[in-house]
């Protein structure tokens, strides 16, 4: 089963990391653009564990697809460190950078928004992380692995 997981406030704390350069920097307007920053984001709690699960079971086939940042081209780069140190070199293979998830064909994509980023459009089943069904990592794995997802 072919599945994307998003990034930022998916696999790691992009509005957490976000809010505190704010509020130590208030004169920089985009944190995002400064350098380390999209390398540095904390993980989500249960993220890692659970891609770890997903990497190694032979029902899924995961991937990462998350946008861009138009405000720092280092993020492909960053974006790219951040997979390697929590998932391996390996899994580096599988990160798509791309800003219209609609343009890939899948199974599940799990995503904290539901549209802006093709993700309306995609034309499996859309998982809305923070969602009242998908409030966290615990239950997306619990909905993937104990029951028959369709
Ligand atoms: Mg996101």
């Amino acid at each position: 089963m072919l599945i994307y997981i998003d990034m930022d406030d998916v696999l790691c704390d992009y509005t957490a990391a976000f809010h505190q350069a704010i509020n130590l920097t208030p004169s920089i307007a985009f944190p995002q653009s400064q350098y380390g920053f999209y390398a540095n984001l904390t993980p989500i709690i249960g993220a890692v564990e659970s891609v770890n699960a997903l990497i190694k079971s032979e029902k899924f086939d995961p991937y990462i697809l998350t946008a861009p940042s138009n405000r720092n081209p280092l993020s492909y780069t960053e974006k790219r460190v951040w997979i390697e140190k929590y998932f391996g070199i390996a899994f580096t293979e599988k990160l798509i950078i791309c800003a219209n998830k609609s343009l890939l064909k899948g199974d599940i994509l799990i995503d904290d928004q539901l549209s802006g980023r093709g993700q309306d459009k995609f034309d499996g089943q859309l998982i809305h992380f923070g969602s009242t069904a998908y409030p966290n990592w615990k239950s997306i794995m619990n909905t993937l692995t104990q029951h028959n997802f369709s």
